[in-house]
């Protein structure tokens, strides 16, 4: 979940931030024994029984499965989009608006409906003036321009009525033009509706799979709400608990309800002060910089972005394995905005790498796990 603030999901009369909905909601689910592993699944084959799901790190077999991949926002596709992403051009406001690069800045949101006008409306908080261009018969954004930094310039924007071309004098340009269903990974095996949506018999969670329900934004085109997806989730959650009773494939599994769940990164590890022998620190990114022979990995994070809470625990579990050849840093962009800005660091989440006094690589975004793994054991 990408959004910022959630105002409209029943019990937080005060609202709640999209990350910390879902932080709860995680840390409910393994109160109550549920093991979560935070891997991309790469294959799901449910053409034969048991079904089969095979992510980097495993492969599972089960009697029942529920998919809750949710929806993806979609890309312009503009001339030099590939260049300008991450560089300029980003499709979540929420994640990257942040950034010290944009702050005080001119910046567009590109779109009609509500995602945008939402995106709109949160850049106002860091930019100088937001532009929100609408898309068909009055204005296209097609073509991004660079300053001499590299960085994002401008967009030359064209009148679809008129043919009129202007250019806009913009740093970053947020795209806000709707979402695909993340439902590749059961074409061909389910039925889905002519947009891609997991088809689902009306009013419950059955796929046209017996044993696959589909839960949340990959089944749902219209509402695409936090609560409806979570009500979905609970249809498809009991739908599964009656599947396997009334095939008798219910096997009851006891786990000890944990005490207190598992912080991230537990305090023990993370330097607070300065030793250079520690993997984890929270601090002095600049002193490992300059004394520390150690490969260096840096996350750089912002305090509303989803995605950046999704990737700690992974690249935690990295840094693990690779104790004591590696130092690890988190800094929050919004806490030390000069270190992002001479970072170069234009969205979160973003790692670096640094060596003998080199940065070796940037990776934006969220990665699959053995990405990072592979590139610390060629550089360790
Ligand atoms: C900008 C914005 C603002 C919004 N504001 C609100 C609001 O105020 N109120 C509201 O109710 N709703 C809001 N929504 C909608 C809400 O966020 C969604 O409806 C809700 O998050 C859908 O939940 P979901 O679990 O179906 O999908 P998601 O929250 O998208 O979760 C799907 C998860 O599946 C993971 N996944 C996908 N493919 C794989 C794979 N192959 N392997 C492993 N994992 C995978 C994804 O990484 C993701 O973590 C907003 C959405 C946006 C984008």
């Amino acid at each position: 979940m990408t959004t910022t603030e959630v105002e409209n999901f029943p019990g937080f009369p005060e609202g709640i931030t999209g990350p910390d909905l879902m932080d709860r909601m995680r840390r409910q689910a393994e109160r109550w024994g549920a093991e979560l592993f935070q891997e991309d699944v790469e294959f799901i084959d449910v053409k034969s029984r048991p079904f089969t799901i095979r992510s980097s790190e495993r492969e599972v077999k089960c009697s029942s499965l529920i998919i809750a991949t949710g929806a993806t926002a979609k890309r312009l596709r503009l001339p030099r989009e590939d260049e300008f992403w991450s560089r300029g051009i980003s499709a979540c406001a929420i994640c990257d608006g942040a950034s010290p690069l944009f702050k005080g800045q001119i910046l567009a949101v590109v779109g009609g409906g509500d995602t945008a006008t939402e995106e709109a409306v949160y850049l106002t908080k860091y930019a100088r003036h937001v532009h929100l261009l609408v898309r068909r018969d009055q204005l296209r954004a097609s073509k991004a321009m660079q300053d001499s930094k590299g960085q994002m310039s401008g967009i030359l924007l064209k009148r679809l009525d008129t043919g009129e071309e202007t250019v806009l004098e913009v740093r970053g340009l947020f795209y806000g033009i709707g979402h695909t269903p993340n439902s590749q990974l059961l074409e061909g095996q389910v039925e889905l509706n002519p947009s891609g949506y997991i088809w689902v018999k009306e009013g419950t969670a059955k796929t046209s799979v017996e044993g696959v329900f589909a839960a949340g934004d990959v089944q749902d085109q219209e509402w695409r709400q936090a609560v409806t997806a979570a009500g979905s989730g609970c249809v498809a959650a009991l739908s599964v608990e009656r599947y396997l009773v009334a095939n008798d494939l219910l096997i009851e599994f006891h786990q000890p309800v944990a005490e207190e769940v598992k912080k991230e990164l537990s305090d023990k590890d993370v330097d607070m002060g300065f030793d250079i022998s520690l993997t984890k620190h929270r601090v002095c990114v600049l002193k490992l910089y300059h004394e520390s022979p150690r490969l260096i990995c840096v996350l750089y994070t912002s305090p509303t972005c989803g995605p950046c809470r999704t990737l700690k625990p992974i690249l935690s579990k990295v840094i693990d394995e690779f104790d004591q050849n590696v130092h690890f840093v988190e800094i929050d962009i919004e806490e030390d905005p000069e270190i992002a800005e001479a970072a170069g660091v234009m969205g979160t989440p973003c790692v670096q790498f640094f060596k003998n006094k080199e940065m070796l690589r940037t990776v934006s975004g969220v990665k699959m796990k053995k990405e990072y793994k592979e590139f610390i054991e060629a550089n360790k």
